[in-house]
């Protein structure tokens, strides 16, 4: 496989792969960092925080389908959510 080539090359550790579901939720699109390779800065939606209520909702939602793993990042920082550490515990 390719992967595991390139990590025993570039001396980092292997990566598995993920086998069980996961459901990914953007739960911002903001970021405070303007990386030349993404599409945040110019995107041309308004900047926003989903609604605590909303996360939680998809958060139980989950859950209640046996999905124990949420990905928080897509095109954002996560941890910029004010609600961030009420959404993670
Ligand atoms: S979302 Fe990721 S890629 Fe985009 S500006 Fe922020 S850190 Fe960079």
């Amino acid at each position: 496989m390719r992967a595991p080539f390139l990590a025993r090359r570039l001396n980092v550790p292997e990566f598995t792969q993920v086998t069980t579901p996961a459901v990914l939720c953007a739960i911002s699109n903001i970021c405070n960092i303007n990386c030349r390779i993404c599409e945040t800065q110019d995107a041309h939606v308004a900047k926003g925080n989903m609604d605590y209520s909303l996360a939680k909702s998809i958060i139980d939602q989950c859950k209640g389908r046996g999905i124990n793993t949420m990905i928080l990042h897509h095109v954002n920082e996560p941890l910029l959510h004010p609600n961030i550490f009420d959404i993670l515990l």
